[in-house]
């Protein structure tokens, strides 16, 4: 075995193709696992469910969070459907898919949850490389968070980032050489009009997820070979 595996981590776990790829990661890495599910008012509860059926699935514990308050307080397209969604990234910002403060507020009450569980690794599936203009999905803000949490909690968290470097097509391939491409491709919610699997194929997301299978399906080997370091 290639590494050693650790303890106990908690999964920030959405249902989509990025936090189920990462919950099959720590379930390589860590003896036991468990997951963090938020009802942040998203508008599509399909992936709410999606989360329960893969968890039930991988054989671990879900717990489903309401924080609906944040859709409350910030505005954005996936939670407010009077706002028309951008479908492309406009120039002086991110797009009205950002939903303010979403990371900040799910890894603080995760690291919360985690040290009830006795928990000190938290991993999430944010991406800096296929960045929407998103800021909370930067590599620098979980660096600066994971030291705020520290703080804050008096704890030592780390918090892991399996896919901050990876771009879809990696993506995809990592979830291949995990043994779950079918479930991921089948099981997961990721499009923003809650459509599972292939989704609806027009929305941002589904564009994102298409093109990127598509590269990966073209080039197996190769892409899968940049990832001959991570399991
Ligand atoms: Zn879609």
């Amino acid at each position: 075995m290639r590494y050693m595996k650790r303890d106990k981590a908690l999964v920030i776990f959405s249902g989509g193709q990025d936090s189920t790829t990462c919950l099959f990661w720590a379930l390589r890495h860590f003896r036991e696992v468990h997951t963090i599910t938020f009802s942040y008012g998203q508008k599509h509860s399909s992936e709410i469910e999606a989360a329960r059926v893969i968890a039930g699935k991988a054989g671990v514990d879900f717990f489903l969070s309401d924080v609906t308050q944040i859709a409350s307080i910030g505005k954005s397209s996936l939670t407010d459907s009077s706002i028309g969604m951008d479908t492309v990234k406009p120039a002086d910002g991110c797009p009205n898919t950002f939903v303010p403060g979403r990371n900040f507020f799910f890894l603080g009450m995760a690291a919360v949850y985690a040290r009830e569980l006795g928990i000190s690794d938290l991993v999430t599936g944010v991406s800096q490389t296929d960045f929407s203009g998103y800021p909370d999905c930067r590599d620098s803000f979980i660096r600066s968070l994971n030291v705020t949490l520290n703080l804050a909690l008096d704890s030592q968290f780390v918090i892991h980032t399996p896919l901050m470097w990876l771009d879809k097509a990696q993506t995809w391939a990592l979830a291949d050489r995990l043994g779950v491409l079918d479930l991921v491709r089948t099981d997961t919610v990721t499009c923003y009009n809650g459509v599972p699997g292939n989704g609806c194929g027009n929305c941002p997301s589904c564009r994102l997820r298409n093109a990127g299978l598509a590269e990966y399906l073209e080039n197996r080997e190769a892409v899968s070979a940049s990832l001959a370091d991570m399991i």
